[in-house]
């Protein structure tokens, strides 16, 4: 065994190998006006892929001596949400997949499906880099967070792995819509002599006095409002269910947020406090739901503590939850031509780009379009 894997779990919180495979995209046409249906069909080959998860630099892939063969794994998975699909046949290629693949065939997994994920994590990512910036957009917290929770479940069987995203709280809650006793809603018309519905609120701090017209028209008069779901559910449970103070948190700030508008909720302490609660909430949700298949181990040969990681999903996932979020955040890169994600200090503003790479390459298209100008 060389030397360097003695002191290896000392600066590694965690390694884990996965099968390379060999990927190619697949376009079945099935109908002369349908779109093709797209798959990567992935081959697991005899090399593998080493990984481990090291302070400041996240998940970096080893070459055999243990120094980074290529890093930043987290930051470029999130980038194919942009890329073009060769980079992503390359990235699994190189990495493996996700999931452990069947050995000695080609297993096919759906593109649009593999996006989803990528996008899901993504998501996740901006979120917790909006939570660490100084300068908070409560908006575009409160939107991501929303999209995070509200989005179309993913579910994918490969091999002996069934695969189904997180599902939320929030999407829990939302599914009582409709069945909850009304006797509230009653009860609120009676007090309220048939104008206002005094409903308590966790974000005004008191007695929200909201119109019962409007209610109507929000939960009964569905062509005014194109039958739109989310808007109706959140009015439902905001007037007619008790809930727990973090429910109601949660939900009388979706409510403001929907009727008041992103532009017209007033953002004041609570608001926030509401606003980085649910998104907390939400990311605390999607990285302990890829937890499942992590445990941990004491390695008997080094007499360090370890953890076994199952999948490339949850290394992935466990390098969030390694992410120091105070400090730490993943930025895009500057360079348009790239789609990478980098890890950077949160109170960095220089670190613009992934790669030193990129930098040049940016350095140089700024001088040729200064040249261009200048002619
Ligand atoms: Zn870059």
């Amino acid at each position: 065994m060389p030397e360097i894997i003695e002191n290896f779990y000392g600066e590694n919180l965690y390694t884990f190998t996965n099968p390379t495979c060999s990927c190619k995209e697949d376009v079945i046409y099935e109908a002369p006006d349908a779109e093709p249906h797209r798959t990567f069909k992935m081959y697991p080959e005899d090399n593998t892929a080493r990984f481990a998860y090291k302070a400041k630099k996240g998940l970096v892939r080893l070459n055999p001596n243990g120094t980074a063969e290529q890093e930043n794994i987290l930051g470029t998975f999130i980038g194919l949400s942009t890329a073009p699909r060769k980079k992503i046949e390359q990235f699994l290629g190189d990495n493996g997949f996700l999931f452990p693949l069947t050995p000695r065939e080609y297993n096919p997994i759906d593109v649009d499906a593999l996006i989803a994920i990528v996008n899901r994590l993504k998501d996740t990512v901006d979120l917790m880099s909006a939570i660490a910036s100084n300068k908070k957009d409560y908006a575009v917290i409160i939107n991501l967070a929303l999209k995070i929770t509200l989005a179309d479940t993913i579910s994918i069987q490969i091999s002996d792995t069934q695969y189904t995203s997180c599902s939320h709280r929030l999407t829990h809650l939302l599914s009582r819509a409709g069945q909850i006793d009304m006797s509230r809603e009653n009860k609120l018309h009676a007090q309220a002599g048939g104008q206002f519905f005094p409903v308590e609120d966790s974000i005004i701090n008191g007695i929200y006095q909201f119109n019962i017209n409007e209610y109507n028209e929000i939960m009964y008069d569905h062509d005014t409002y194109g039958n739109n779901d989310l808007r109706w559910a959140i009015t439902d449970l905001f007037v007619n269910y008790n809930g727990t103070p973090d429910e109601r948190s949660m939900l009388d700030l979706i409510f403001h947020f929907l009727h008041d508008g992103e532009n017209g909720i007033v953002y004041h302490d609570r608001t926030k406090a509401a606003a980085l609660s649910f998104a907390q909430y939400t990311i605390g949700e999607e990285i302990n739901h890829h937890l499942t298949g992590i445990h941990p181990e004491y390695n008997a040969e080094t007499m360090e503590p370890t953890w076994k990681v199952d999948s490339l999903m949850g290394a992935l996932y466990f390098s969030l939850f390694y992410l120091r979020s105070k400090t730490e955040l993943y930025r895009p890169c500057g360079n348009p031509k790239c789609n990478n994600y980098f890890l950077v200090k949160s109170t960095s503003s220089k670190t613009k780009y992934c790669c030193t790479r990129c930098a040049n390459n940016m350095t140089q298209s700024r001088y040729r379009q200064r040249k261009q100008a200048d002619k």
